[in-house]
């Protein structure tokens, strides 16, 4: 088996088309606050905020996995990072350029997997974000190990996902979908979220070290998010380093 084969999944493999439909259906409203896509406007503040908290923007080299429309990566350039995006999905990679052209932000967007990047542009970037993306892939591990190579050594990685216990298919799927209809239907699927334990374990077998983690949590009667020093019960955010030579 050739190494590449056995240490990281082919990146055109490493998705779920009906995942990718989800998102392109939904793109032409990605910019609207009031649309599904309000829970990632409304949390941009609280991570963007801890991202530079820790790995101040300014001037870093930064790829964004599954940018989908470029919330995450237009505030970021915004701060002053050179930024590029990428997607599997066409339609939010679209949204994403039209939205630049109208905010006047330099972002490169691109339509390429994570691993596909990661074996052209290795240790390149000295930040990757990959956020509210992780629960939508088939192969996670994978991912994480391509944003790891990605990474410069001593490079920064921030990752956000969903937890998997019974209090998160309450509030995430339940709470989020069915009764406050903050999501669609169908949005995201129990088994495919993730324990904060087995992201690290996966960060940690790709030579990532965890720095810091937080929860993310939401008050539906304030309607505020915020970020929680350690409740990781729902949704969750992890901050790592690649180890250095
Ligand atoms: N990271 C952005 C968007 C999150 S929505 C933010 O937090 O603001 C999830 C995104 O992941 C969508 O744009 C979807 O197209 C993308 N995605 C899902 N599976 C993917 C895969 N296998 N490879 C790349 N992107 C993927």
């Amino acid at each position: 088996m050739p190494t590449y084969a056995s240490t990281s999944q082919s990146g055109s493999s490493n998705f779920d088309p009906g995942e990718l439909s989800k998102f392109q259906a939904l793109a032409s409203r990605w910019w609207d606050p009031e649309s599904e896509f309000k829970p990632l406007h409304a949390i941009n503040p609280l991570r963007l905020g801890w991202i530079d908290a820790l790995a101040p923007l300014t001037g870093r080299r930064i790829v964004d996995v599954g940018c989908g429309g470029g919330i995450l990566a237009e505030s970021m350039a915004r701060a002053g990072a050179v930024v590029t995006g990428i997607d599997l999905a066409d339609r939010p990679l679209k949204v994403a350029e039209l939205h630049r052209l109208e905010s006047g932000v330099s972002v490169q967007y691109r339509r390429i997997a994570a691993e596909d990047l990661a074996q052209a542009e290795p240790e390149s970037f000295d930040t990757v974000t990959c956020m509210e993306m992780l629960e939508h892939v088939p192969d996670p591990a994978s991912t994480i190990r391509a944003c790891a190579e990605m990474a410069k050594p001593g490079g920064w990685l921030f990752f956000s996902t969903i937890n998997r216990n019974p209090k998160a298919f309450l509030f995430a799927i339940i709470g989020a979908e069915y009764v406050l209809r903050l999501l669609p239907r169908g949005t995201h699927e129990y088994d495919k979220f993730i324990k904060p334990s087995e992201l690290v374990g996966s960060a940690r077998s790709a030579g990532l070290e965890l720095v810091e983690m937080k929860g993310l949590t939401y008050n539906p009667l304030s309607q505020v998010y915020a970020l929680h020093p350690n409740d990781v019960s729902v949704n969750y955010l992890v901050a790592l380093r690649k180890h250095a030579p």
